[in-house]
């Protein structure tokens, strides 16, 4: 299934949780519970859903660090200081085992295993970001949207 997700980005352009270009599957998804991701009773694995709408709305009615982290691979503790990031939205594919959302997630979410990015889609906010992208990224679609005063 191809589908909609946030994601951080850093400073330099390095997509969180995507590896560059040589790699196109993210690593497989994983859990501070131990147990293969995603599982059908927990939160983990690559959050997607195929409605670009309902993960705005979404964003917007949801406090802003709670989407990043379950939707952004989003952890300022282990990977990086909140410095310099913006949050994208990602075209990606799921593979592997998927199971359904959690209840406060849009309804078509689901959770996968592994992800394959198709596309960044960078709020004009954070265009200075596309550039950098594209170097990590060269066989990567790149489009800028304006994202009606949302600040992923
Ligand atoms: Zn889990």
């Amino acid at each position: 299934m191809a589908g909609w997700r946030l994601n951080t980005v850093w400073q330099e352009g390095i997509i969180a949780g995507f590896p560059p270009s040589l790699y196109p599957w993210t690593p497989r998804a994983i859990c501070v519970n131990l147990h293969p991701a995603p599982h059908p009773l927990c939160a983990c694995g690559h959050h997607v859903t195929p409605d670009q709408d309902a993960l705005l709305d979404y964003a917007r009615r949801a406090d802003t660090i709670a989407p990043a982290r379950v939707w952004g691979t989003y952890n300022r503790t282990r990977d990086r200081p909140d410095d310099g990031t913006a949050k994208i939205l990602v075209h990606a594919e799921t593979a592997g085992i998927v199971h359904g959302r959690r209840s406060w997630e849009p309804p078509t979410t689901v959770r996968a295993a592994r992800l394959r990015i198709l596309a960044a889609h960078i709020p004009y906010g954070a265009r200075h970001l596309a550039d950098p992208i594209r170097g990590h990224y060269p066989d990567l679609e790149v489009h800028l949207y304006d994202a009606g005063g949302l600040d992923l």
